[in-house]
């Protein structure tokens, strides 16, 4: 992180500001907004500060500043178009210890200013830390129209209940949910709509409610939730809002720390990762944990790579919830077969190619798959293997052995749909030689059949796709 991102409170405080153009009639309307004193050093103020001259906490001086002016000061700004005064600001700011912003020229501030949108109380801001300002503009621009314009009218009728929600309901988790149940239902719609006394009501009653419920224990719940491959941009808009939503969070060796930070900041973490043959946490201990967690109340989001139902255990998971009547939800999740596939531009099916596909484990034991390979040794079928990367010699023995060709076109996708993605393409007598060369490692994805063949006259996507970071690069170095 660059910058430290804080909210300062200018109440009352003293700010200095050179200029008399636009750029510092922009800082001076703010620091005025904020409660600051401002005192501007200008030889003269153009047409932009017409408004500004009439606030009582605004002084125009015509001079240049000097050393004494930085006396008592919070904050200064040089915004002058010339840079000398700039200069003055920034070294007289400096010796006094005073924060000091010189505008257009982020490396030597001690603080940046975020593109904002204000629905004060609520502020938000955007910073692309002075590197790309064009990019935060951007973001903040497509926020604006997410955010409804009476989100801060809505912050102010919340807070008007601070006092009553902290003394009324007893627990911090039911004092959260009430607050969640005000900003998601129908209240903030009312509030939205200027229908204030409504609102009011409901909000009573709601508060009521709560304060009768909180000597009981909230009711925990779990959230079974699949969040794809890898790739962020692949979960689901329900992954991320019960992420955002949930007081603990299980999750396993699939899930990259760039999914993990989305959800919710005060969530407790629990790794109950799976290595290979090394199990964490067993599968039946997992379970035991989702039931003792949700039975003290907490809403417990178990989080998984790809999709909870396949080869995620979701299915063991929620039969011992429903035998000890914790209410759960499941959310489907982008499987590693097909968001490894289309971003490694190898279609599943296709209609010269397989008509069919199956996903199976390569999982072993003892040495031996358990899989019925009289089924997938067929013409005209995509078999898309799961954990498959440590048994691929032996696999590929087995295939060849039931009839397949040698010449069979296979792959082999490592880290798909995340930064560092590599493809290996081969034939199943050629693949296991090849991946062991490029040093795959897990997770890895193997797809057997002659729909591998297209992903090379698809290569021209990644090609003309190459500042896109989730078609890695190194699918093309790895071939
Ligand atoms: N429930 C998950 C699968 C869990 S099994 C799903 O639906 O995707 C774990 C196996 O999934 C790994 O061994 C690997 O074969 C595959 N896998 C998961 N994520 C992957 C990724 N990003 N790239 C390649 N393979 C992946």
């Amino acid at each position: 992180m660059e910058n430290l991102p804080i909210m300062l409170n200018l109440r009352g405080a003293k700010a200095l500001v050179t200029g008399g153009t636009l750029m510092a009639a922009r800082k001076i309307d703010l620091l005025l907004k904020a409660g600051a004193h401002v005192t501007c050093f200008a030889p003269e103020l153009d047409s932009e500060f017409t408004e500004i001259k009439k606030q009582e906490n605004f002084t125009h001086i015509t001079r240049m500043p000097d050393a004494s002016d930085f006396v008592g000061l919070t904050i200064a700004f040089g915004a002058s178009e010339d840079p000398i005064p700039n200069q003055l600001v920034f070294d007289f700011a400096r010796a006094a210890g005073v924060l000091v912003n010189i505008v257009d020229d982020p490396m030597t501030c001690d603080f940046i200013m975020p593109a904002i949108i204000d629905r004060s109380p609520i502020i938000v801001a955007f910073s692309s830390s002075g590197a790309v300002p064009v990019f935060a503009r951007t973001l903040k621009a497509r926020f604006e129209t997410m955010i409804p314009k009476a989100y801060g009218r809505l912050a102010e009728f919340s807070a008007t209940y601070r006092d009553r929600v902290k003394s009324e309901i007893k627990t911090y988790t039911g004092r959260r949910r009430f607050w969640e149940a005000i900003v998601d239902g129908d209240i903030a719609e009312h509030v939205f709509m200027g229908k204030m006394d409504e609102a009011r009501d409901l909000a009573d009653q709601l508060l009521k409610d709560f304060a009768a419920d909180s000597k009981h224990t909230p009711k925990g719940e779990v959230y079974l939730v699949g969040a794809g491959p890898g790739d962020p941009d692949l979960l689901t808009f329900r992954a991320l809002r019960l992420m955002q939503k949930c007081d603990v969070v299980l999750y396993d060796r699939l899930l990259g720390e760039d999914i993990l930070s989305l959800v919710r900041r005060e969530a407790e973490r629990v790794y109950v990762g799976k290595m290979n043959k090394d199990h964490a946490l067993p599968q039946e201990e997992i379970s035991e944990l989702l039931v003792k967690l949700a039975r003290q109340g907490k809403r417990v989001l178990r989080l998984k790579g790809g999709d909870p139902f396949v080869f995620g255990r979701g299915g063991e998971e929620i039969e011992k919830l429903a035998a000890a009547h914790i209410p759960f939800q499941v959310v489907p999740g982008i499987t590693a077969a097909s968001g490894v596939s289309s971003y490694a531009g190898i279609p599943l099916t296709h209609r010269d190619y397989a008509q069919s596909v199956a996903f199976v484990t390569g999982h072993t034991k003892e040495d031996r798959f358990n899989l019925d390979l009289d089924s997938l040794v067929r013409p005209g079928q995509t078999v898309v293997v799961y954990m498959g990367l440590s048994s691929l010699p032996q696999l590929a023995d087995a295939f060849i052995e039931k009839g397949a060709s040698p010449d069979l076109p296979a792959a082999a996708v490592s880290r798909g749909t995340r930064p560092g993605q590599k493809v290996v393409t081969g034939t199943l007598s050629s693949l296991p030689g090849k991946v062991a060369k490029a040093g795959l490692e897990s997770p890895t994805l193997i797809i057997i059949g002659n729909v591998v063949k297209l992903h090379d006259q698809l290569a021209w996507f990644e090609e003309n796709a190459s500042d896109e970071p989730t078609l890695g690069s190194g699918a093309i170095q790895a071939r």
